[in-house]
């Protein structure tokens, strides 16, 4: 078969490198362009990223002789791919209007960045529970009088770990009516160099700007049913989140209690929803699609970020130390990849749904 052309935008950066590691031997897609800053332009991808390679693998062959591209030549990326992931870091407007002009001239865009989060018809996929809301994207496309490009997102990292977990409940009949969570999240969350060490060593910082406003608020969307081209939302689920930077490189953990809106599950009937939810992407068998997308452990002292993240090759959400709670219904505790899953892996896999109905290529 052949491969869809990918570019990177925002390449040479840690999300960047992100996507170059896991589309090395991609069955879909391949690496054709990649594009940063004028500070990189111009120059072959391995000397762009000399001394700032962060991977523990060298640079891919494939991708370390092509010339960096600017971010802001959308000609060039026409020419040169099919569709783009996008994992720059600019000031909010200038990402909004740089990935409308690719979505303009005929390129998907699916993204990183939060500029578009809240943008009225952009979906925020997490392929495993709103598979459905790429339905709007003809409506978007109508909107703007877009032919073939369109605009995606992907979540926050913070709530990757513990959103899947509490959509399978919903899932199963048990819809949730509050949840309290407090996420104790890695430093590569916050790019690199990220937090000095100073501050991370022997240390938590109980603040993350803007951070729980995202974990509060982006679920809603997330979940919102999609009718006619626009979400509906449902505002009857309130969450209340903490959300902290603690000395781990990778790995975001989030601590849940949560009260259901109604009938209360068994911790085994929970564990067993959990152990047996499968969605779209698994069904579909996406290259990226973790199997299980769930994982449940029930030793008393898992997940844990060094043992646990890598789970389904970082895909996959750990969860474990469920328990009965005495002020909400229950409680526990996940943990997902944050540079992974909650970065370029689950951008891969919205891509790869993107793929399967139709969308690219
Ligand atoms: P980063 O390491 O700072 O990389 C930023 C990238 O943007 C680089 O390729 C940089 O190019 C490019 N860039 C900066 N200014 C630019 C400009 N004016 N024009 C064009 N390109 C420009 O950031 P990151 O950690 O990879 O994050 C990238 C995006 O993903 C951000 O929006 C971030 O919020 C989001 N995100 C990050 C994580 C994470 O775990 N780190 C997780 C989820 C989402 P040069 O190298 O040429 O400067």
């Amino acid at each position: 078969m052949e491969r869809i052309r990918v570019g990177i935008i925002g390449a040479t950066g840690m999300v960047g490198q992100s996507y170059l590691r896991l589309l090395r031997d991609h069955p879909w897609f391949q690496i054709t362009h990649v594009s940063a800053s004028p500070r990189s332009a111009g120059k072959k991808y391995s000397e762009a990223v000399a001394g700032r390679w962060l991977m523990d693998e060298e640079v891919p062959a494939q991708v370390a002789g092509l010339i960096v591209g600017d971010a802001d030549d959308v000609g060039t990326a026409q020419g040169r791919c099919d569709f783009c992931f996008s994992a720059v870091e600019m000031e909010k407007q200038a990402v909004r209007e740089l990935e409308e002009r690719y979505a303009a001239n005929g390129l998907p865009v699916v993204s990183n960045n939060s500029a578009h989060r809240s943008t009225e018809d952009v979906p925020m996929l997490i392929p495993e529970v709103n598979p459905g809301h790429t339905d709007i994207i003809p409506f978007q496309q109508q909107n703007h009088g877009w032919d073939k490009g369109f605009i995606v997102v992907k979540p926050n990292c913070s709530l990757q770990s513990y959103l899947t977990p509490v959509y399978a409940l919903m899932e199963a009949g048990y819809p949730v009516e509050s949840l309290i969570v407090a996420t104790l999240q890695g430093v590569s969350g916050a790019g690199y160099p990220g937090p000095a060490s100073i501050d991370m060593i022997d240390n938590v910082v109980p603040f993350i700007p803007s951070e729980e406003e995202k974990t509060e608020r982006e679920p809603l969307r997330i979940l919102a049913a999609v009718e006619n081209g626009k979400f509906v939302y449902d505002d009857s689920l309130k969450i209340s989140a903490h959300c902290n930077r603690v000395p781990v490189i990778d790995g975001h953990t989030a601590c849940v209690s949560l009260r259901f809106a109604s009938g209360k599950p068994s911790l085994d009937e929970i564990v067993a929803i959990w152990n047996e939810f499968s969605a779209e992407p698994q069904e579909l068998g996406l290259p990226s699609a973790p199997q299980p997308p769930i994982v449940y452990r029930s030793e008393k002292d898992r997940p844990q970020p060094r043992k646990d993240r890598d789970a389904g090759r970082g895909m996959a959400v750990t969860v474990g130390r469920l328990r009965e709670c005495p002020v909400m219904d229950c409680r526990f505790v996940a943990l997902s990849h944050n540079t992974v899953r909650g970065a370029a892996g689950g951008a891969i896999l919205s891509a790869e749904l993107l793929k399967a109905k139709g969308y690219l290529g």
